[in-house]
């Protein structure tokens, strides 16, 4: 759990000094290592009703709870292998950063990877770009908010050399307050035709609720920006489903769409829409899947296409999965590996869901599955133990709770 950068090279010796153990003392000598989870060595009691009460370590000499490794060098990492077989072919991908200091409070790049960290840019950044360009032209800066790395102006000059002229350059999305003209002419210098921003939504409560510290008039600086430095396009991402959001919302995303759109004709215009889902230790865990999604996602369709606008929805079923896979606990391998070979559609979830579930009511198991409306869709109680409460969260759960609780202050 957490990098492995200090991980691995303990993970190994430990592994080499283990040699010949019996396999029950080896996993029980690597759960030692922080950072090291061995899900076996850790007991969910539950109730009569199938609540978790607690995840208790199976002997007195586990860890009670897995603490994760953080690193905090001056570099983070970059490919070692460049190839046309790849699923990004021929890139070099360098991590720009990792977490991001905004906290969204449903992102999990951000919680999940705290504290904010960045390569520097000369023992990072710069070495890793000089490897990179001697043996490929492509080149991808990565992480969840690289244009909050405290060194990006200097890089962007750093990029612009004239060296670099036959570079291809792509970037993770950007924040739409740190765009500039300096940065979309390099990009589109760079052979890159487009830039992309996370805007979550057209309303700002929303914005507000999530806390995207974002006005109206950044995000149309952002796209004036990608016009005039010569980008043709402009992809932003939004979500559905975020908790309070009501059908208004949803007009004020058409509206704010359709309004940049007619102020910057001729930049084409690309709105990615996923559903909200819940992530484990982030302030809207707690939260459900809202059914109404779909059918939001079906009225952004309907105002945004005809208006010249390219909607890229994600498939609500997918969405419903990764609650299900993001929300569940180890009680739900069976219904995995019933779906593994299947088309992995949402019906062929339900179907392995029930069949394991018969399964288990007809053998009286004492063990059956958590509800499948109670993971995916319900709201939790701040109460509830969690599945993942064993494992150490970079935020304490009162703090998450708090940043929860925050967003409803209004
Ligand atoms: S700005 Fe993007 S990466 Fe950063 S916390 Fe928000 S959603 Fe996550």
């Amino acid at each position: 759990m957490g990098d492995s950068e200090n991980l691995l090279p303990i993970l190994i010796t430990t592994i080499k000094e283990s040699k010949g153990m019996e396999r029950s003392q080896k996993l029980k000598k690597l759960a030692q290592i922080p950072g090291v989870y061995i899900p076996s060595l850790y007991q969910p009691i539950y109730d009569k009703n199938g609540k978790l009460i607690e995840v208790k370590p199976i002997a007195s000499e586990i860890p009670k709870f897995v603490t994760k490794q953080t690193w905090q060098g001056n570099t983070l990492s970059h490919s070692t292998v460049i190839t046309p077989d790849a699923a990004w072919p021929n890139i070099h991908m360098i991590e720009v950063v990792r977490s991001c200091p905004e906290l969204c409070r449903f992102c999990l790049a951000s919680y999940l990877n705290l504290p904010f960290r960045n390569s520097s840019l000369n023992e990072g950044l710069i070495p890793a770009l000089e490897k990179g360009f001697a043996i490929t032209k492509r080149i991808g800066l990565l992480g969840a908010s690289i244009s909050q790395h405290p060194e990006f102006a200097d890089l962007i000059d750093w990029l612009n050399q004239d060296r670099f002229d036959d570079m291809r350059l792509s970037m993770s999305s950007v924040r739409a307050t740190t765009v500039n003209l300096k940065m979309t002419r390099l990009l589109s210098k760079r052979n890159c035709k487009s830039i992309t921003i996370a805007i979550e939504s057209g309303s700002e409560k929303v914005r507000k609720l999530v806390n995207k510290k974002l006005s109206e008039e950044e995000i149309f600086d952002a796209a004036k920006y990608a016009k005039e430095g010569g980008l043709s396009g402009l992809k932003l991402y939004g979500m559905v489903g975020l908790p309070e959001e009501q059908q208004e919302d949803i007009e004020a995303t058409s509206d704010l769409l359709i309004r940049l759109k007619r102020k910057n004709p001729g930049i084409r215009l690309t709105l990615g829409v996923s559903t909200f889902v819940p992530k484990a230790q982030t302030p809207f865990q707690w939260f459900g899947v809202r059914k109404e999604a779909k059918t939001r996602l079906q009225s952004l369709a309907k105002q945004l296409k005809p208006n010249g606008i390219d909607l890229r929805p994600e498939s609500y079923g997918w969405s419903v999965i990764q609650a299900l896979i993001s929300r569940s606990d180890r009680r739900l391998a069976e219904v995995i590996l019933t779906v593994q070979g299947s088309q992995n559609s949402l019906g062929e979830w339900k179907k392995a869901y029930k069949l394991i579930q018969e399964k288990r009511t007809k053998s009286n198991s004492n063990e059956q599955l958590p509800l499948w409306e109670d993971i995916v869709h319900n709201e939790w109680d701040q109460n509830n133990i969690l599945p993942w409460m064993h494992l150490q969260d970079p935020l304490s759960y009162n703090q998450l709770i708090k940043h929860k609780e925050n967003a409803f202050k209004h």
